[in-house]
């Protein structure tokens, strides 16, 4: 039930106590079997090891739905473009004709601040919400010229940052969950397990309506053809989001694993892939979202109607 609000914008009731979580992994595909595919042969990386033309066994009874990355423009999905269209509903790469890697430019940016998945909760009266990745004070001081889709979506909503300090009162988690590479910046932090991590990350979601989580490594894994990393990555990986899932309440939660072009599944070409990438939805009204998704711009709208609406 939505109540109208005066002014025309929409709040939902304190009936509608659902809670998103969007798991952004950057460059992966749902490929096929054979030596080209790191997945093929770990034998611990279920829920991501997923492979075309079979039906994946996922842990927390998951739905996979295959996604088109390519969203009707010829050539390679790009990360700029893909995560626009992830994190605002807007098919960026029709509107500028073509696929962008990198980040953002400024007709993406365009897009991201009219548009930002973070802004249209907002808008819509849901407060509770954040960008789970830690930033550290090197962004802050010397600010890159060029931004990621992610960093450009929190800014368009005026959220806030989550930094080192939010990390070590378990508020914020970093873009490699171990912190290891935390370390390797010169940040003092203790190393956590992917175990710990992922209960970390449960209850940054526990405490939110929605949580963003954006991992990119598997992209540069994937540009770099380094079959042993993706090996030593993919396990780990796949231990974070089991332990996240184990420690959340799917009957109120639902979770959405995207990506926005494939890489990592098939390490025989240095490029992203053609191939569609797997959206896993679990939790909360997972059959009914499933039946949403087609291509990366059918995120935003989805998550927008579990948060407001409901589904059903
Ligand atoms: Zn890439």
């Amino acid at each position: 039930m939505i109540i109208a609000r005066a002014d025309c914008s929409v709040t939902e009731t304190m009936e509608n106590d659902s809670r998103v979580l969007l798991f952004f992994i950057d460059g992966l595909g749902i490929g096929t079997r054979g030596p080209h595919n790191p997945f093929d042969g770990l034998s611990d990386a279920a829920p991501l090891a997923i492979f075309q033309n079979e039906t994946p066994q996922v842990p927390f009874a998951g739905i996979v739905v295959p996604t088109d990355a390519c969203l009707g423009v010829e050539g390679r999905p790009q990360s700029a473009s893909g995560q626009t269209t992830i994190l605002t509903g807007v098919n960026a790469p029709e509107i500028i004709g073509a696929h962008k890697q990198g980040f953002p430019n400024p007709a993406l940016l365009d897009i991201i601040r009219e548009h930002s998945i973070f802004l249209q909760l907002k808008n819509k009266g849901i407060e509770s919400i954040t960008f789970a990745n830690t930033y550290t004070r090197k962004f802050f001081e010397r600010r890159p010229r060029w931004i990621s889709a992610t960093t450009a979506a929190v800014e368009a909503a005026g959220l806030r940052f989550n930094v080192v300090e939010d990390l070590l009162a378990g508020h914020a988690v970093y873009h490699d969950f171990t912190n290891a590479m935390l370390l390797e910046r010169g940040e003092s932090a203790p190393l956590r397990t992917p175990e710990e991590a992922g209960s970390v990350l449960a209850s940054i979601v526990s405490s939110h309506r929605f949580t963003l989580y954006e991992y990119f490594i598997t992209d540069k894994i994937g540009h770099a053809q380094d079959y042993g990393e993706a090996q030593r990555v993919l396990p780990m990986l796949a231990r974070f989001i089991r332990t996240l899932l184990q420690n959340l309440d799917l009957s109120i939660t639902t979770v959405l694993l995207t990506s926005d072009h494939g890489n990592i599944e098939d390490l025989s070409v240095r490029n992203h892939t053609l191939n569609p990438v797997p959206t896993i939805v679990w939790g909360r009204d997972c059959h009914l979202l499933a039946q949403r998704i087609r291509n990366l711009a059918d995120i935003t709208p989805t998550i927008l109607a579990v948060l407001t609406k409901g589904l059903s």
